[in-house]
């Protein structure tokens, strides 16, 4: 009697502890680093340099040559590979990357306008809102995911958002979100701040201003890149903005730069945040666009309601809960607007408890056994 009611303790026990880490530990993510870049076609994500809109080899531009030897090569496998070399050697074999229709994996924003704050606000709050139609700097009346897990204790304080377009403390909501909202020429003051945060404002306020509130993306990344070493968030954010400038300006050649920039600035990102304790193997890295663009010579520069295939986007995931399943093919679409919850999950939240009409979760890119 007495050995038997040991035993039934004892296994009592035993399950508790067994069941535990499936409770408590049920991802390993415990910090988010979700890096932008916008209006970049998947055209270019999936296929590189597109032979349709590289300057001819007899062309005026002086930067044919030079251009070729950068991003043009055989086949659109080698042509990738030159364009986003982090992406490809590394995001897409430790992860998952959805969005070449050509292979049957189509991704999309469902915001129906596709363009930029609809997007943002799309991929950061989890659902197209017909209410969010323009990019006026008007406060938005959605939560981001961000901000709802900047509530939490311990999200509290550790959350911090970088954009190189202006328009971004508007997307947050920086009046009432609760975390630092770094965008456009703006300094960068909160937090910890170091001697090149300081340069950097200085620089911002001395650059030359070609597009209005939107300065290049080195001073929006270095500052980005800086803060989150002084500072530690365990919630990143960063967005770019170089890509749909050059684009809208029909400048090939400064698009594709801007998206090898994205891709270098991406690596050395992961590769910092991988050299510390706090994010090394704890640490999921998404990579997106707000919208796509047109296709042919002259759509390309475009996007928007208007412009055919400007809804069509791809996406990234890596880190230590997504199964590395590398260039999807064959799989149901996904929207930008399951990228929030999808977040929540991997950091063991609910976002849809929250926010009802947000995307769900993408399933293949969460996975408790890997
Ligand atoms: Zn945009």
């Amino acid at each position: 009697m007495r050995h038997s009611l040991f035993a039934c303790r004892l296994s009592l026990l035993l399950a508790i502890f067994l069941f535990l880490p499936s409770i408590s530990m049920a991802f390993k993510t415990e910090n988010i680093l979700f890096v932008m870049t916008d209006g970049v076609r998947w055209h270019e994500a999936f296929n590189g340099a597109d032979p349709d809109l590289m300057p001819a080899e007899d062309g005026k531009g002086d930067d044919s040559a030079s251009l070729k030897k950068k991003y043009w090569r055989d086949t659109p496998e080698q042509r990738r590979e030159a364009l986003m070399p982090f992406t490809w050697k590394t995001v897409v074999p430790n992860g998952q990357i959805f969005g070449n229709r050509a292979k049957g994996s189509e991704a999309h924003v469902s915001n129906g306008f596709n363009f930029s704050y609809p997007g943002f606000n799309e991929a950061l709050t989890g659902y197209g809102d017909p209410r969010v139609n323009s990019n006026d700097k008007t406060p938005n009346p959605n939560v981001s995911v961000f901000e709802w897990l900047n509530r939490m204790p311990e999200f509290s304080g550790k959350t911090g958002a970088f954009a190189a377009w202006d328009v971004f403390p508007f997307i947050f909501n920086a009046e009432r979100c609760g975390f630092p909202v770094n965008a456009g020429f703006d300094a960068m003051t909160q937090g910890k701040i170091n001697a090149r945060i300081e340069l950097l404002n200085r620089l911002k306020v001395e650059s030359a201003r070609p597009w209005g509130g939107e300065p290049y993306d080195c001073l929006t990344y270095h500052t980005a890149f800086e803060w989150l070493k002084e500072n530690h968030p365990r919630l990143f954010f960063l967005a770019l903005g170089e890509t749909d400038e050059w684009g809208h300006a029909g400048n090939y050649k400064e698009y594709l730069d801007g998206i090898r920039r994205y891709d270098m600035y991406v690596q050395e990102l992961w590769e910092t945040v991988q050299s510390l304790p706090q994010y090394k193997d704890k640490t999921t890295l998404i990579l997106s666009t707000d919208h796509g663009r047109g296709v042919g010579p002259e759509d390309w520069k475009s996007h928007g309601e208007e412009i055919k295939f400007s809804e069509q986007i791809w996406m990234a995931w890596m880190g230590p809960d997504t199964p590395a399943l590398g260039e999807r093919s064959q799989v149901e679409a996904v929207t930008l607007s399951q990228v929030a919850a999808t977040i929540a999950t991997l950091l063991g939240k609910d976002f849809n408890q929250f926010s009802p009409q947000a995307g769900k979760p993408i399933a293949s890119v969460i996975s408790k056994d890997q």
